[in-house]
């Protein structure tokens, strides 16, 4: 498979590779050249030409010393027999090696030769000086050289040098390839998640996550990823409620239309009948006539609710002063619920919001009746604003016993409750109009106890 990382890989190689190999040809001929001018040679053949002058000096020097005693012209140091025991080591070597005759360097430094003959059980030694020419020191150099000559022959520098440089270069390009490899992994494999979580997201499951852990544009990216999966997710349950919710309006519109039809005539009807009957003592008729009365005018109110509900006003946003609508709004329920206490906690930067004024009040009021109602006499119902980003959440919170598991399912259900002044269309109502506005409502934690309700909308 073609992966980001195999790609980094070849780029890396052919981008190395050919300069290697030319600086590796280029640094071997060098090398060799650099060798060729090593100055083996030249010490090789001044060594030997050094080593034959001298042999060449002491074979003469030797000659003549032979000659000379032959001729008698020099007179010889005698070593008889009888003073053996006296001897120096030289001479007594010589003797006992058992040849006739032997020249052997001595002096200062070999600047002497001398010449030893065996004569009868003795020895005759016959010295010449080499004239001030010392030759153990030019022994000793030129040994050093060829010493030197030799070891440079035993070891191929050329090969070992080579093979070293070549063995670097290679071990360099590795290390640096496999800290290529780390990366390119570092690099693909966040991006292979990424990928991943996109076709997950992309096939519907919104709760896909991919991993974040990191501080670098990576990080970011799979941050974005992830905070773009929960919007996404979280607009596609709006979307689910919206549709939810206008099938709804749809059945409310309807069965309102019918049973408003049916209702009015029975109303009218009964009053009617109840208007005939009195006087003629029937006093049963007229209570069951006014049973009926009431509860048909309690329908007509629920029928009036669900015309609301489907109902779908135009909207006409504006900025707002959401701490003054907030402060008008409990004013108003103080004097329906004068038992309960109000207090509130507003963002000081005075913030305004964006949306339709009608739809706020009619959400505001929904939250702060529920609240009002939930908390026993002498109970606390708290007004939050807080100004931060894009959007102002307004919070009411109330000292009550908190939603019901039962309540909790289907808090933002519309359904139909005939329980006394409550619909069971009020949260609902509250968030299409949130929705509608660009924001939502949400069940928190609360501050005091009881239930809290988050209200978001969009800033001014
Ligand atoms: P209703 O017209 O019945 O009040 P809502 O949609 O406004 O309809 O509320 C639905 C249900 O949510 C209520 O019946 C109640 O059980 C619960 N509820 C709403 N607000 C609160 C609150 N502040 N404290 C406790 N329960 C609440």
């Amino acid at each position: 498979m073609s992966t980001l990382r195999t790609r980094l890989i070849l780029v890396f190689m052919a981008a190395t590779l050919a300069p290697l190999c030319l600086i590796g040809w280029l640094s071997v001929r060098l090398l060799n050249y650099s060798l060729a001018l090593a100055p083996t040679a030249e010490l090789d053949q001044v060594s030997r030409s050094l080593e034959k002058t001298g042999h060449e000096l002491i074979r003469r020097a030797s000659d003549s010393l032979k000659q000379d005693a032959a001729a008698g012209r020099v007179l010889p140091q005698a070593f008889p027999a009888a003073t053996r025991a006296n001897w120096p080591p030289a001479v007594q070597e010589f003797f006992s090696s058992g040849e006739t005759e032997n020249f052997i360097l001595t002096g200062h430094q070999g600047d002497r030769i001398e010449y030893l003959l065996r004569r009868g059980d003795g020895v005759a030694m016959y010295t010449a000086s080499l004239n001030g020419i010392s030759m153990q020191p030019l022994s000793d150099q030129y040994s050093g050289a060829r010493a030197l000559v030799a070891a440079a022959g035993t070891h191929d520098w050329r090969r070992g040098f080579t093979y070293t440089y070549l063995l670097l270069a290679a071990a360099i390009w590795l290390v640096t390839f496999l800290a290529l490899f780390y990366f390119a992994q570092r690099i693909s494999h966040p991006i292979q998640e990424l990928t991943k979580g996109l076709s997950e997201v992309a096939t519907g499951h919104m709760d896909y996550r991919v991993p974040e852990g990191r501080n670098d544009e990576i990080g970011t990216a799979a941050r974005a990823f992830n905070n773009m999966a929960e919007e996404l997710k979280q607009s596609q349950e709006r979307l689910v409620y919206v549709t939810r919710l206008e099938s709804w309006q749809a059945l409310a519109r309807k069965m309102a239309h019918e049973v408003k039809n049916s209702l009015t005539p029975i109303r009218l009807t009964m009053e009617e009948i109840a208007a005939r009957q009195s006087g003629s003592g029937g006093e049963f008729y007229e209570q069951a006539a006014q049973i009926v009365v009431d509860e048909v005018l309690s329908l007509e109110r629920r029928v009036r609710a669900f015309s609301e509900f489907s109902a779908e006003p135009p909207v006409s946003p504006k900025p707002i002063d959401i701490n003054s609508l907030l402060e008008e709004r409990i004013a108003f329920l103080r004097t329906a619920h004068p038992e309960v206490v109000y207090s509130t906690r507003l963002a000081p930067d005075r913030p305004r919001v964006f949306a339709d004024e009608d739809l706020v009040k009619g959400v505001l009021t929904n939250l702060l009746e529920n609240a009002a109602q939930a908390v026993s006499p002498g109970g606390t119902v708290l007004g939050v604003t807080i100004s931060a980003g894009d959007k102002i959440t307004i919070e009411v919170h109330d000292s009550g016993p908190g939603v019901s598991l039962q309540a909790r399912s289907s808090l933002f259900q519309p359904s139909i409750s005939f329980k006394r002044g409550g619909m069971g269309l009020g949260l609902s109502i509250a968030r299409k109009s949130a929705l509608l506005a660009g924001g939502d409502i949400l069940l928190v934690p609360g501050e005091l106890g009881g239930a809290a309700f988050r209200v978001l909308l969009p800033v001014a």
